[in-house]
């Protein structure tokens, strides 16, 4: 991805505590006071400009969205977005992956989302994969037992890989599409990389995994 510097970018999402939490580790309340709410918490990892969880956000309005973005020049324009559509069922992280168990407790997220990340195509890069076994482990213990993944790419090496890396780690997958488009998921949300591959009619693979039956 290529990533226009923002030099701004910080001090405006600073400025917008309501939408990003900037230190989750330093934070003093769990996520269902910071929504004020008991719904279900459904995180986006690698969430870029945070469109699909805005959209997410409206069409089901009963569920609080977290999306986790390590780059501030790209988040900035979902908190500019935010700022225009006003949800009260959303919130970002400015933060890694890797820190993952810093914002979140052991079992506290429902369901997690990784849509269209870096696919990292070369062996040696293979640890970065955000489905590479010990970013696994990670969501096995921030996710609720019963808690679902759910994840979108058009990249068939990084679908492939993570169909291998899952199972290898005892995964139970389910719901495999290898054209998603093509099917009949009339729920689907589309990310902003999915617009941009299938409008360049690339295919679109899907799947959905979890730790326990
Ligand atoms: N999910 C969005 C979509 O489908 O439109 C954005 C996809 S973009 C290719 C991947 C995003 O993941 C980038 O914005 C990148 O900065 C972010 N990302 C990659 N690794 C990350 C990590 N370890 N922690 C947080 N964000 C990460």
């Amino acid at each position: 991805m290529r990533l226009r510097h923002k030099p701004w970018a910080k001090e405006y999402i600073a400025n917008h505590p309501q939408y990003v939490i900037s230190s989750p580790s330093k934070k003093d309340k769990s996520w269902k006071e910071l929504f004020n709410s008991d719904n279900p918490l459904y995180v986006e990892v690698g969430t870029g400009k945070g469109k699909f969880l805005d959209n997410m956000s409206v069409k089901y309005p009963h569920i609080n969205f977290v999306g986790i973005e390590k780059f501030e020049s790209v988040l900035v324009t979902g908190v500019q977005r935010v700022l225009q559509t006003k949800p009260t069922n959303l919130k970002f992280i400015n933060g890694d992956v890797n820190d993952l168990l810093e914002y979140f407790n052991s079992e506290e997220i429902d369901r997690l989302y990784i849509n269209f990340t870096d696919p990292w195509p070369k062996k040696r890069h293979e640890k970065r994969r955000l489905t590479y076994k010990s970013f696994l482990s990670l969501y096995e213990q921030a996710l609720h037992p019963h808690g679902e993944i759910h994840m979108k790419t058009d990249n068939q090496g990084l679908f492939e890989y993570s169909l291998e890396s899952m199972s290898q780690y005892g995964m139970k997958l389910k719901n495999i599409s290898l054209d998603l488009h093509n099917s009949d998921d009339e729920e689907n949300v589309m990310t902003e990389y999915e617009e941009k591959f299938s409008e360049k009619g690339q295919r679109i693979f899907r799947l959905e995994a979890c730790f326990r039956a």
